[in-house]
């Protein structure tokens, strides 16, 4: 058995950035890789008060929280030093922060600001996310784990959401780009690709409240194959949790799916 499976901590000592780790996937991410070992996690959001509190909630110990919007590279580029700073080396970069378009976008009527709102976060933002990590990596002479969220929307169509569709498509080319060019350094670069499960945004998106996060969930079960499981947060933080560990340790540019076999069908 490989050695990191007798390991019980996947990420023992391990310095860790989670963006988006205030809600849903990042949240749910963050806190399992603090129960696996990491030494720090640096929540990095826009919702200060949440995030610090996801902070406290995992102990200021091994978390803490920076206000850091992904769409200013100049912040991402702080926060990445900030935290090579304080905590000597960045080990694994969690790239998670995202938003979902109007429903209503389709090519016929897409709105171009609305599409540069959401690239600005969802492809700028990854991209200035996965610049930094890599550049601290490469200095640092880390041989790390960066990780993107992606969506089946990264491989797949659909009668709305264009510019959300193209923006995951992005993520997808970036991870495969990325790992090609940094791979010579030791560096993977992965993505975890979920179907929808209900997390602040997706309960948001159908007009209903994080409370209500059972019945989102239902919403969604019938598209996909397996019954009974209820895709969750923690479904996608454990896909999180074997790209960013040494799990993986041969895993390079791959795109994680994890969808209850909605691709399958
Ligand atoms: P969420 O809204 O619960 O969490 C997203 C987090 O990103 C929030 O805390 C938000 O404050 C933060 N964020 C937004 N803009 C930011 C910015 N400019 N800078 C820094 N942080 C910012 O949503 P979620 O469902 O957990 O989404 C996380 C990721 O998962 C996104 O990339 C999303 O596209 C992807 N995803 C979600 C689903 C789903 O069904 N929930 C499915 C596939 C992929």
């Amino acid at each position: 058995m490989a050695e990191s499976g007798l390991s019980k901590k996947k990420l023992e000592g391990k310095v860790v950035i989670v963006t988006g780790g205030a809600s849903g996937i990042g949240e749910a991410a963050a806190q399992l890789f603090a129960i696996n070992g990491a030494r720090m996690v640096v929540i990095a959001d826009i919702q200060d008060e949440v995030g610090q509190r996801v902070a406290e909630s995992i102990g200021l110990e091994h978390a803490s929280y920076i206000h850091c919007d992904v769409t200013d590279e100049e912040q991402v580029k702080a926060m990445v030093e900030s935290t090579v700073q304080n905590h000597r080396q960045l080990d694994i970069m969690l790239s998670n922060a995202g938003l979902l378009s109007r429903s209503d976008q389709t090519i016929l009527d897409l709105d171009f600001s609305e599409l540069d709102r959401l690239f600005a976060v969802n492809v700028r933002g990854m991209a200035a996310c996965v610049k930094h990590a890599a550049r601290a990596m490469v200095d640092g002479h880390v041989r790390g784990s960066i990780v993107c969220t992606a969506s089946v929307a990264s491989c797949s169509g659909y009668d709305k959401f264009i510019d959300y569709f193209m923006s995951k498509h992005a993520v997808l080319g970036l991870v495969r780009s990325a790992s090609n060019q940094l791979g010579a350094h030791g560096i993977r670069v992965n993505c975890v690709s979920p179907y929808i499960l209900a997390t602040p945004m997706t309960c948001r998106a159908v007009g209903m409240d994080p409370e209500e996060a059972e019945e989102v969930e239902k919403m969604f079960e019938p598209d996909i194959l397996l019954k009974g499981v209820g895709l969750k947060a923690n479904h996608v933080a454990d896909a999180l949790l074997f790209l960013a560990s040494n799990d993986s340790a041969c895993v390079t540019g791959h795109n994680l799916v994890v969808d209850g076999g909605f691709l399958a069908k």
